[in-house]
């Protein structure tokens, strides 16, 4: 079974950062400004171990790496006591153990603050604190440039007037150390602490890996053991790899430790180097083969990063088109297309005995699309996605569920259910739907029609010789053949009322079957006009007046016989065939009620909700009477309550004007719908026509009577003519009209006839 798979992302709040008060900050800042103190003055030392005796620099400068990292970390406030700690390194190192002089102290402070800042600065701009892409490390590498070339400027200078070492010399030695560092050991602290997924056994492995490393170059370069000297061949492929399994964060561990040891090994003529300090032109090169060591092994690590990222990403962006493609997205549920695919898979009938069958049950929600229109289609979604987890809470565990867009649910269960089972499912689902939500406050109450059908695994399902655009197999046409089924059960349960349910059976088959023959005899009718415009007159109760005629449609197939009114009209309606029927009808009952029904005897039509919303309603209706040359104030046009009711506002408005140009309403089959006394009061009507079910027990039923009594009593409230309808007995029409009610039409009075043949005595 489907479900929401993520939790709705409203109403969640995200926490705001927690804030330091001016009083953790303060301290904060203070912490920071004595261990970079610290560690400047400590990384110093160990830079100055590896000082070249003639030089009064270092072949790699460690305290500025730390800076620029730290830097380029810490939000804008930290900087300040990072940078005055920083300075404060730098003077007490170049007094305490250059012994530089007051303005060489000032150009090497200025230098190396200049270096610091920029080199941040840059890796700031860039976004490349995290190291996590190759950019990053191209852009660490332009930083270290750039700082490394203007510090070394400054430096040089003050090298140049303060002591009279070589400016070249120097300049050369200030730029590698420099840049060395940065490149080496900024890393380390732009990566410390980053929110990796570095797993505990990956923290060991790396752990022992960087150990390893080390103590390996560390025999390597501080030995003379024979053959030592070879495994120097194997740190950058090592690194490599280290980059490549751990990321950055990994090769940042190893690369400084492996930098310092070369460097002072080196400088000091130590292990492999036997006695011999190398410097010049040797020691360039082994600055440079460091730094493309550490930039190769980080490019790498960068590269495997970003490919990680990627594959991660496009692993996800392709689950999320796999979701939304078979899901609803208000829902979680399947989709139309998703359901049919597991139906199909469900329905092929295997070796098993009994497989291939299943139930499939069609639920369409009542009275949803009315919230929908009037309190907004969020709130519509959120009614939509309650009924989707009531209908997933009462579902079997092996069920499929899928929204088919609009207010159509269905449940798909690989299973072939007794009726019995089917029914009783479909109630539970029914009482759950009918279960009242509320929503800002406000409380909805939802219904459901429910079809179900089955298909059983040796049910022989033909091919429908209608094309398809893709290729169909077996399984979708037992599928659609199911789907087929159920829909015909659930449009069945639509024409029962709201809350109904209905099992596909063959009746049921047969049924449509008769429907679809009824609705080409009338479209036949229609065409070759095999119709007739018959009236039944409406007589005044108190002393049997023709006052008016109803105009009543009577079609005929091509033998002649009538087909039923009661079931050809609301085809035609849900057909759309009304549209023409409505028109051609009042057009030949115009003409002929013109010559047989003199003024002022009314002529009433009944008009169709469908033909209501026609936008074009009310112009061509009155177009219509106009060329009749009829006076408006004879017309009467019959609606029911549903029709008025379920019109948008703009169709009230026609019926109002056209009420305004003379023309009278009437309410018809009044009690039978909503009876809704609002409806009265904001809709005026000229006459109620009570329907034909209130009349049927009068004078025998007492309550009965009490009913249209008050029917009558409330249509004279409102200012209207009162109308009984379906009359067929003399007591029916004396009880009736003693009880005030205006008009009276039924087979006891007039039955209906053709209209021509109607005579009204003057
Ligand atoms: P309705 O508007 O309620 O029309 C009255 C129906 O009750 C007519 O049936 C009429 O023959 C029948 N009737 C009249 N007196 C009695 C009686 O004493 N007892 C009983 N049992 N029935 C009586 P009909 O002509 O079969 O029409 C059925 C329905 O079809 C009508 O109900 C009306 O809603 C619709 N209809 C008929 N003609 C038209 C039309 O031209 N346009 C539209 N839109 N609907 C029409
Ligand atoms: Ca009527
Ligand atoms: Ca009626």
């Amino acid at each position: 079974m489907s479900r929401a798979d993520e939790p709705a992302a409203s109403g969640v709040r995200t926490p705001s950062p927690p804030r330091l008060g001016v009083g953790g900050r303060k301290r904060r800042m203070f912490v920071l400004f004595f261990s970079i103190l610290v560690m400047y003055l400590f990384l110093a030392q160990l830079s100055w171990i590896n000082a070249p005796a003639s030089d009064q620099l270092t072949y790699l400068w460690l305290p500025t790496a730390l800076v620029v990292g730290i830097l380029a970390r810490v939000s804008r406030v930290y900087q300040v006591p990072v940078l005055a700690a920083a300075v404060l390194g730098e003077v007490l190192t170049d007094a305490l153990v250059l012994d530089i002089s007051n303005w060489g102290l000032l150009f090497f402070v200025a230098a190396n603050t200049c270096e610091q800042l920029i080199a941040a600065e840059i890796i700031r701009r860039y976004r490349a604190s995290s190291m996590q892409r190759v950019r990053d490390v191209a852009t660490l590498f332009l930083a270290g440039l750039i700082a490394a070339t203007i510090g070394a400027s400054v430096g040089a200078a003050a090298t140049f007037l303060f002591s009279n070492s070589s400016v070249s010399v120097s300049w050369q030695s200030w730029f590698l150390g420099s840049l060395l560092g940065i490149l080496v050991l900024t890393p380390l602290v732009l990566t410390a602490q980053l929110k990796s997924e570095l797993r505990f056994r990956v923290v060991i492995e790396a752990t022992s890996l960087g150990i390893s490393m080390v103590f390996l170059s560390m025999l390597a370069l501080l030995t003379t053991v024979p053959g030592a000297p070879a495994l120097l061949a194997l740190l950058l492929p090592i690194l490599v790899w280290l980059g490549y399994r751990f990321g950055v964060a990994g090769i940042a561990i190893v690369a400084p430790s492996i930098a310092y040891i070369t460097i002072t090994a080196a400088a000091q003529g130590l292990g492999v180097f036997d006695g011999q300090p190398l410097g010049g032109a040797a020691m360039v090169y082994l600055q440079l083969w460091l730094m493309l060591l550490s930039l190769v092994a980080y490019a790498a690590a960068a590269m495997e990063t970003d490919r990680h990222a990627t594959s991660r990403l496009v692993r996800q962006a392709r689950a999320d088109l796999e979701y939304q493609a078979t899901h609803d997205h208000v829902t979680g549920l399947y989709n139309r297309f998703a359901i049919h695919e597991r139906m199909a898979a469900a329905l092929t009938p295997g070796l098993m005995k009994g497989s291939g069958g299943g139930t499939l049950l069609a639920v369409d929600l009542d009275g949803f699309v009315s919230v929908n229109d009037t309190a907004g289609h969020a709130l519509g979604d959120a009614l939509l996605a309650t009924t989707a987890e009531r209908i997933s809470i009462i579902a079997p565990a092996h069920a499929e569920i899928a929204r088919l867009g609009g207010d159509e649910f269905w449940l798909f269960i690989p299973e072939v259910l007794s009726t019995t089972d089917m029914l009783s499912l479909a109630r539970q689902l029914r009482r759950a739907i009918q279960q009242p939500m509320s929503s800002e406050a406000r409380e909805f109450i939802l219904g459901a029609c429910i079809g179900g059908a089955t298909l059983t695994g040796d049910e022989r399902v033909l091919r429908s010789t209608r094309s398809r655009p893709v290729r169909v197999t077996a399984a979708d046409v037992r599928a659609d053949e199911l789907k087929r089924r159920a829909d015909l059960a659930l449009t069945n349960a639509r024409e029962q009322g709201a809350n109904s349910l209905q099992v596909y059976s063959e009746a049921l088959e047969s049924d449509s079957r008769a429907a679809m023959q009824l609705r080409s005899e009338l479209i036949t009718a229609i065409e070759n006009e095999c119709l007739e415009v018959w009236g039944q007159n409406l007589i005044q109760a108190s002393d049997h007046r023709i006052v008016g005629c109803e105009l009543l449609a009577r079609i005929y197939d091509q033998d002649g016989h009538p087909l039923p009114t009661d079931q050809v009209i609301p085809l035609a309606e849900s057909t759309g065939l009304i549209i023409p029927l409505g028109l051609k009808l009042r057009q030949a009952g115009l003409r002929i009620g013109q010559a047989s029904l003199p003024a002022p005897v009314q002529m009433s039509f009944n008009i169709s909700g469908r033909e209501l919303a026609e936008i074009s309603f009310t112009t061509s209706l009155l177009h219509t009477l106009e060329a009749a040359d009829i006076d408006l104030d004879r017309v009467i046009l019959e609606v029911t309550e549903t029709a008025v009711l379920t019109q948008p506002k703009q169709t009230q408005r026609g019926l109002r004007q056209l009420r305004r140009a003379g023309v009278k309403i009437a309410l018809d089959d009044f009690g039978t719908g909503f009876s809704s006394l609002s409806l009265l009061r904001e809709f005026p009507c000229d006459i109620v026509k009570i329907d034909h079910s209130f009349v049927r027990d009068v004078p025998t039923s007492a309550a009965a009577s009490d009913l249209l009594q008050a029917i009558i009593d409330m249509s004279h409230a409102i200012d209207a003519i009162c109308v009984a309808e379906g009359i067929e007995t003399d007591d029916q029409a004396d009880a009736i009209t003693a009880m005030g009610c205006d008009w009276l039409q039924g087979f006891g009075l007039h039955r209906p006839e053709p209209l021509q043949n109607i005579v009204v005595p003057t």
